[in-house]
């Protein structure tokens, strides 16, 4: 299984759960590559795969990428 790239996510991406749904308009998979709709947390640990096409999300903290510890 080959390493999918990384989606960086937004604060304003995040719904009100504080995560996306996969499939997203983000990550411009091909219909193909659909599958159920998942919701993945992203805002625990600031990033996170999705275990259907694994897919990887990544929080993004702002312009400067500040995260909160290193
Ligand atoms: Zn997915």
């Amino acid at each position: 299984m080959t390493t999918s790239p990384a989606i960086t996510v937004l604060e304003k991406d995040l719904n009100s759960h504080g995560g996306v749904f996969c499939p997203s308009p983000l990550a411009q998979m091909p219909i193909w590559n659909h599958h159920p709709k998942v919701f993945l947390d992203v805002s625990t640990t600031g990033q996170a795969t999705c275990a259907y096409c694994g897919t990887r999300y990544v929080l993004s903290w702002g312009p400067a990428d500040q995260h909160p510890s290193a």
